[in-house]
């Protein structure tokens, strides 16, 4: 049995794997690229194990990419018609204020008492407002949490 004989009966199925991963040493890598020169069998298979290894690279990715786009597009689709929302409400809010201030409280004609009044309703009214949407922001940041913990 002549020197290449020995080498294509001794064929390196084993090492492909970590050929393709980089995992051999320099003596291995030197091993398979001689072998595969010589050997049809293992050069098939070194090709086959690489495409597949591509494949589920790939579809992994793209798996992934497709779920995180899908993902953030969610996201910012209700973030933005939320915060589009709170904002036309809160901007209505003002507007309103703006007009009651100007409106009863400017006009001389109203009693002070009703003045009296009706800013402690208004008041009140903004100060719910804002604790509601401070209780939100930290519900929004408690779900994050929590889709991340999952
Ligand atoms: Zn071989």
């Amino acid at each position: 049995m002549n020197r290449k004989g020995l080498e294509v009966s001794e064929h390196v199925g084993d090492l492909l794997s970590g050929f393709l991963d980089g995992e051999l040493t320099q003596q291995q890598r030197q091993v398979v690229t001689i072998h595969c020169a010589d050997c049809e069998a293992c050069r098939d298979n070194l090709a086959e194990l690489r495409a597949l290894k591509e494949r589920i690279a790939g579809s992994r990715l793209s798996e992934l990419g497709e779920d995180k786009w899908r993902e953030n597009m969610n996201d910012s689709g209700v973030e933005l018609s939320r915060g589009i929302g709170w904002l036309l409400f809160l901007a209505g809010l003002l507007v309103a204020g703006c007009y009651f201030v100007y409106v009863v409280l400017i006009d001389s004609g109203t009693p002070f008492i009703a003045k009296f009044i009706l800013t402690g309703v208004y008041g009140g009214l903004a100060v719910l407002l804002f604790s509601v949407l401070r209780q939100r922001l930290i519900e929004r940041k408690t779900d994050k949490y929590k889709d991340v913990e999952i």
